[in-house]
């Protein structure tokens, strides 16, 4: 703020008011510069947050919500937001216009998809027995770390990591966190010891299925 007669940077507000209209937030402000003592008036005008749908997916379950957020904010998918039900992880932006798309102004969007990041990551296993599959979820901390060549023990097996799948691809030589994973595949091996023990991880078993091409 600078006063309006000698630009001087110097000023002290004596009296501020807000006033509150349909999509913006004024505030007028009676100032005195300390430099050449005039009193001048000025008005701030800033955009009030704005109600937006927010749906918070839990794996297989969702919530309903809303969000306040400034009009002028730009979102974009994977930014992370602080709603009344915890952190959420933004997947999507609904527009006012039924599309889907990855980054927008907060003005421009009807409906924010995210994926709750405070509760456990779900992945599945799969024990492949040549020709069935035994399959598995496991409910794991977000930051859990899989890497290929891992012995895991689960259930009566133990196997050894050769694919993890993740939201974006196909790993044969790497690792990923578990909050990225989707599944992880193994082989059974003639081997004891073992890495960790997913066991009582163990949320639901499909069990022995034909494996699939
Ligand atoms: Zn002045």
């Amino acid at each position: 703020m600078e006063c309006s007669i000698c630009g001087s940077e110097s000023v002290t507000t004596l009296k501020s008011k807000k006033i509150s209209a349909k999509t913006k937030e004024i505030n007028e402000l009676l100032l005195k510069c300390n430099d050449c003592q005039s009193v001048f008036k000025e008005s701030i005008s800033e955009s009030k947050p704005i109600s937006i749908r927010l749906i918070i997916s839990e794996h297989e379950s969702s919530k309903k919500t809303s969000i306040d957020i400034y009009p002028d904010e730009k979102l974009t998918k994977g930014n992370l937001l602080l709603s009344d039900m915890g952190e959420v992880e933004i997947t999507s932006l609904e527009t006012k216009d039924g599309k889907r798309v990855e980054s927008t102004i907060t003005e421009n969007i009807s409906t924010i998809w995210t994926n709750s990041i405070e509760i456990p990551a779900r992945v599945g296993v799969s024990v492949d027995l040549t020709g069935k599959v035994d399959s598995f979820k496991v409910e794991l901390d977000r930051d859990f770390e899989f890497a290929t060549d891992d012995f895991i023990k689960i259930t009566a097996y133990i196997i050894r990591i050769n694919v993890i799948k993740t939201q974006e691809r196909k790993i044969r030589d790497g690792f990923a966190k578990a909050r990225v994973t989707q599944r992880i595949y193994g082989k059974p091996v003639k081997f004891n010891n073992h890495d960790y023990d997913l066991t009582d991880k163990i949320v639901s078993r499909k069990g022995l299925e034909p494996k699939r091409r």
